[in-house]
């Protein structure tokens, strides 16, 4: 199992790089992509970027719950989204690279989405409401940029930092992504 990466980590902070096919297709490149979804089951996420287990790439896998038309886990790599209409929603969300906050993001609530496969095959789909909101915060990790940066009503599990305790309904229903 790989280890959970959480701030502070300054690495959790960059700009992940882009990922060739040669790369990609390297049997520890596949491997990891393997290990990053027994990760993200085994502590619970709906989601998990490369940054959040070490590595600065591009890389990104979700949990098959996160649409009724996956037939399987997801992984995708160097994905790039684009919003397919205004519209957006507010939802709570948590992340595995902060634990125990939780908070409200704003994200697009449909979105166009291209990237390769763990093949190094072009896939390309939409993806609406709970599915657009995963991809929307993985793709934000491949950028550096966390939940936190965007959310409000911000409550934490445990109250440090002076912050809201989270309603019980709120950290139940929630998800770490
Ligand atoms: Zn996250």
């Amino acid at each position: 199992m790989l280890n959970i990466i959480t701030l502070p980590a300054t690495s959790l902070r960059e700009r992940s790089k882009e990922i060739d096919r040669d790369f990609l297709l390297k049997p520890e490149t596949q491997k990891l992509m393997v290990e990053m979804i027994d990760t993200m089951y085994q502590d619970d996420g709906a989601g998990l970027a490369a940054p959040q287990i070490g590595k600065n790439i591009r890389i990104c896998v979700i949990g098959q719950e996160a649409d009724k038309k996956l037939t399987k886990d997801l992984i995708l790599v160097n994905p790039v989204w684009e919003k397919i209409s205004k519209k957006t929603n507010l939802d709570t969300e948590g992340c595995l690279s902060v634990p125990g906050v939780f908070g409200r993001v704003k994200r697009f609530s449909k979105i166009y989405v291209t990237a390769l496969d763990r093949r190094a095959n072009k896939i390309e789909f939409e993806a609406k409401n709970f599915f657009a909101r995963v991809i929307q915060h993985e793709v934000d990790h491949l950028d550096g940029i966390l939940f936190i940066d965007k959310a409000t009503d911000i409550c934490r599990t445990d109250n440090a930092l002076g912050a809201g305790i989270c309603p019980p309904n709120l950290s139940d229903s929630s998800i770490r992504l």
